[in-house]
C-alpha cells in the first residue's frame, strides 16, 4: 500500500479517487459480524474498506493505494472498472438487463461466437453459468450422462468449487465440509515441487491407471484437473501429464475436462488457455473467474457431439447467460486482444518471476518459486530441506502487504 510502514514507494498513477464520505470500516465490520455469513472471515484480522478500484489498483476509505496482485479473486484479468467493460456492461443495462432463455438476444449468442473462436478442435458449444462451481457441476454431470459411467478422476490438491460433486472433486481437507461427496477417486498430485517423482510427468500419471484399474469397473465418466492449480498455491502440473492421463481416462471411456477458472483466459502468457501448456484439448473446458473481469458468469464448452446429452431433457439456468454478464464477457475477449494483454502477461509475469527467483536467491524463506504469466506463487518456508510451511509469517507478510 501506499504510505504504509515501511512500504516501498509506488509508481505514479493518473488516478485519485473522490473523498469517500460513506461508513468506516468498523461501522462495516459490526454490520457485517450481525448480519453476513461468518466463512472466510477468520482469515483476515485487519479488513480493509475498499471503496474504489482502478486498473490494476484498489484505494480504501482513507485513499490509501493498494496493487491489487490478487487481481480480485484471480478475476479482475484486464483491470478493476476498465472503462471498455463498464461501458459495456451499461450500454447493455440500459438495453434489456435480464433476457431468459426462452428469448434470443444477440449479446448472449455473440459471446458464445466469440468463446468459441478461442477454442481448438472442435469444442464449439457453449453452456453459461453464473459461476466456477456451476460450470464444473455441469462439466461432471455432462460427463456422466455422455458415458453412463459414475466414476470421476480428480487430482490431490485441486480445487472445483463448493458444491455437492464439485467439492467432491476438490481434494484439499480445508475446503471440504463432511457432506456426501460420492464417486470421486482422487489420484497423486504431479506436483514438482512436493510430489516424489519432481518433474517427471508420466511417472505420475501411471497412477491415473491405478485409480482407474483398482478403484472402478475399469471405466469411467471423467477426469477433471487445472492446468496449473490455483487454490492449492499456484501448482503448475509436472510436464508431460496430461497427455498421459488424458491417454488413459480416454481408453477407459471417460472424458477429459479442464477447469481453467483460475489458468484461462490468458493469464499464464503462454497461452490463452492453461492446458495448451500441455499440448492438449480436452473434451470439456470450464471458466468463470476472468472471462466476466469480476462480473458473475461462467461457462461449459464443449463439443456438439457431447453437448447433445443435455437435449435429453430440459435443462435450463435462470441467470446463465444474462445479457449483461456475457455483454461484459465479450468486452473482456475484445480488450484482451486491444490491448495485448496475453502478450504484457508474458512479459511483466516473466520480469517478475526473475525478480522473485532472485529474492529466493537472497532469502531462506522462500522455497519456491513457480507458475507462468501473471500466475505466478511464492512458497513461504521455515525449512527449504523439509518444505515446512511458513504460517505465521505468511500472516505476517499478509498483514505487512496491506501497511501493518
Ligand atoms: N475451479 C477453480 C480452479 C477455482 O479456482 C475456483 C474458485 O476459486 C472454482 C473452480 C470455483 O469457482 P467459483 O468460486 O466461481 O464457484
Amino acid at each position: 500500500p501506499e504510505n504504509g510502514a515501511g512500504a516501498p514507494k509506488m509508481p505514479p498513477f493518473a488516478y485519485t479517487p473522490p473523498p469517500y464520505d460513506g461508513p468506516r470500516v468498523a461501522e462495516i465490520a459490526q454490520k457485517r459480524a450481525q448480519f453476513l455469513s461468518p466463512s472466510l472471515f477468520h482469515f483476515y484480522d485487519r479488513p480493509l474498506n475498499i471503496v474504489d478500484g482502478k486498473m490494476q489498483y484498489l484505494f480504501d476509505e482513507d485513499g490509501r493505494r493498494y496493487l491489487d496482485a490478487f487481481g480480485g479473486i484471480a478475476t479482475v484479468c484486464c483491470g478493476h472498472c476498465h472503462p471498455d467493460v463498464i461501458e459495456a456492461i451499461v450500454n447493455q443495462a440500459k438495453k434489456i438487463q435480464h433476457s431468459t432463455v426462452l428469448y434470443l438476444n444477440h449479446a448472449i449468442a455473440d459471446f458464445a461466437e466469440a468463446l468459441a473462436a478461442k477454442m481448438p478442435g472442435d469444442l464449439k458449444v457453449v453452456f453459461f453459468t453464473n459461476s466456477g462451481t456451476e460450470a464444473n457441476e455441469l462439466a461432471l454431470m455432462i460427463a456422466r450422462l455422455y458415458t453412463g459411467s459414475h466414476d470421476i478422476i480428480s487430482l490431490r490438491n485441486g480445487y472445483h468449487g463448493n458444491a455437492a460433486a464439485t467439492m467432491g472433486a476438490t481434494a484439499q481437507a480445508n475446503w471440504k465440509f463432511n457432506v456426501v461427496q460420492t464417486g470421486v477417486h482422487h489420484a497423486l498430485n504431479p506436483d514438482p515441487y512436493r510430489g516424489a517423482f519432481g518433474s517427471d510427468g508420466e511417472k505420475y500419471a501411471r497412477d491415473i491407471q491405478e485409480t482407474i484399474d483398482y478403484g472402478t469397473t475399469g471405466r469411467v465418466a471423467g477426469f477433471i484437473s487445472e492446468a496449473i492449480q490455483g487454490v492449492g498455491g499456484i501448482v503448475e502440473l509436472a510436464p508431460g501429464y496430461l497427455p498421459a492421463a488424458y491417454d488413459m481416462v480416454r481408453k477407459a471411456g471417460g472424458l477429459c475436462i479442464a477447469d481453467e477458472v483460475q489458468a484461462g483466459v490468458a493469464r499464464t502468457g503462454s497461452h490463452f488457455w492453461g492446458f495448451e501448456g500441455q499440448g492438449v484439448i480436452p473434451d470439456i473446458v470450464t471458466m468463470a473467474k476472468g472471462i466476466g473481469n469480476g462480473i458473475p458468469i461462467g461457462a461449459v464448452v464443449t463439443t456438439p457431439e457431447i453437448a447433445k446429452v443435455l437435449t435429453r431433457r430440459s435443462y435450463f439456468n435462470t441467470f446463465g447467460g444474462n445479457p449483461v454478464s456475457t455483454a461484459a464477457g465479450h468486452a473482456v475477449l475484445k480488450v484482451l486482444e486491444k490491448e495485448k494483454l496475453q502478450e504484457n502477461a508474458f512479459v511483466v509475469g516473466s520480469y517478475l518471476k526473475e525478480k522473485l527467483n532472485a529474492l529466493k536467491e537472497k532469502h531462506d524463506i522462500i522455497g519456491d518459486v513457480r507458475g507462468k504469466g501473471l500466475l505466478l506463487g511464492v512458497e513461504l518456508v521455515t525449512d527449504r530441506q523439509k518444505k515446512t510451511p511458513a504460517k505465521a509469517e505468511i500472516a505476517q507478510v499478509m498483514n505487512h502487504m496491506k501497511g501493518n
